[in-house]
């Protein structure tokens, strides 16, 4: 199949290189080599089973982090062919860019950072790096998947100039305040596209959001107005759907729209120029407000609603007793997590839990805490 022309400021075929120095694949790039990595690893199939708002055995409709990476893959590859730039990089970055999230989401995430306080803290973004740079172990000849510089950079979203400094070249943007290359910018909104309108949907159908409150908000309304003009007799769920594709179908436009507009205006001829440029992949000013108005409806309807708290509560505590039971008694874990120094402690059994599904966490929980599991 020939290939599609890529533009000067994408990431060409050719990588700033492996940790690990490795032939060329044959017969495929070495972006669709990272790829094929993640997806054949353990803790991309974990994903399954890590929930971001909804925990996992509350139905089986809800997203997961496995079927969010997939629609953030999907939305990131239709923004990078439109635009020019390297399919297959944006397609590893997205998913890979959820490895590390630790069991029920954000909860999950705050209440490990809160056990790691006096250990260096946990961050979901350096865990996704150290899960594919180091906790794979499926290759002979070195641990994690050995990726390319490029889908690394991609994956390490946010840093702090702590860490960065630790972290070799991938750090290295931060320190110096530059930019990462354009596919993985784009990746970056994509997740932000694929969850704010997921989560819509998901918050209707579980009743925690209704059709009117949403009709607050601009985005919503004016797509599901639309919906309802062109099809007034139409059942409510596909009137969700409809509204959410049309919605998700805006972003992705402006996006592409405003885009173009900066690479035309900052006129880069390749990844060093987009580096050095401020970020070129964005909405408009007024797409950006929109979006702003919608995340911040979610986070009062959604992720604050008493039924996720609650779920939230429940999250913090089942890490914080299991995180407190490993501490005190090593012995506990299992033996590939019992760390060889004392002062690596934390830190294993901080892999060890941010690794475990949400239903892995509860059954783990009860095996160590229930006395009937005895
Ligand atoms: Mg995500």
């Amino acid at each position: 199949m020939p290939e599609l022309e890529l533009a000067p400021y994408a990431v060409t075929k050719s990588t700033h290189g492996r940790r690990v120095l490795e032939p060329s694949p044959p017969g495929r790039s070495e972006f669709q080599r990272d790829r094929d990595r993640i997806i054949h690893s353990a803790a991309f199939r974990r994903l399954e089973y890590k929930t971001q708002v909804f925990v996992n055995h509350e139905g089986d409709l809800f997203r997961t982090r496995l079927t969010h990476s997939i629609e953030v893959a999907q939305i990131g590859r239709s923004i990078a062919r439109r635009l020019g730039l390297n399919e297959d990089l944006v397609e590893a970055i997205s998913l890979a860019h959820d490895l590390g999230h630790t069991p029920f989401g954000h909860a999950g995430q705050e209440a490990l950072n809160d056990c790691m306080k006096d250990h260096g803290g946990f961050e979901h973004n350096l865990q996704s790096l150290r899960v594919v740079d180091l906790l794979e172990e499926r290759y002979a000849a070195f641990d994690g998947l050995n990726l390319c510089f490029e889908t690394r950079e991609g994956i390490l979203k946010h840093c702090s100039r702590e860490h960065a400094a630790q972290l070799g070249n991938v750090g290295e943007r931060f320190l110096k305040g530059r930019r990462p290359n354009l596919e993985a910018q784009v990746a970056n909104l994509a997740d932000e596209i694929a969850y704010n309108n997921h989560d819509v949907d998901d918050g209707l159908r579980s009743g925690l959001l209704t059709l009117e409150q949403l009709s607050s908000v601009r985005l919503f309304a004016q797509h599901l107005e639309e919906v309802r003009t062109a099809y007034p007799d139409l059942a409510e769920r596909r009137v969700v759907h409809e509204t959410v594709r049309r919605m998700i179908n805006t972003l992705v436009t402006d996006l592409i729209r405003q885009t173009e507009h900066n690479i035309r205006e900052h006129a880069p001829r390749c990844v060093d120029d987009v580096r050095a440029a401020p970020p070129l992949v964005a909405f408009s000013t007024e797409m950006h407000e929109f979006n702003r108005e919608l995340k911040s409806f979610l986070r009062t309807h959604l992720y604050r609603h008493y039924r996720v708290m609650r779920m939230t509560a429940k999250a913090r505590r089942i890490i914080g007793d299991l995180f407190q039971a490993f501490m005190e008694d090593p012995r506990l874990l299992p033996p590939q997590f019992n760390p060889q120094a004392e002062s690596d402690r934390a830190r294993s059994v901080a892999d060890y839990i941010a690794g475990m599904t949400d239903r892995y966490a509860i059954r783990e929980h009860r095996r160590i805490f229930a006395i009937e599991e005895i």
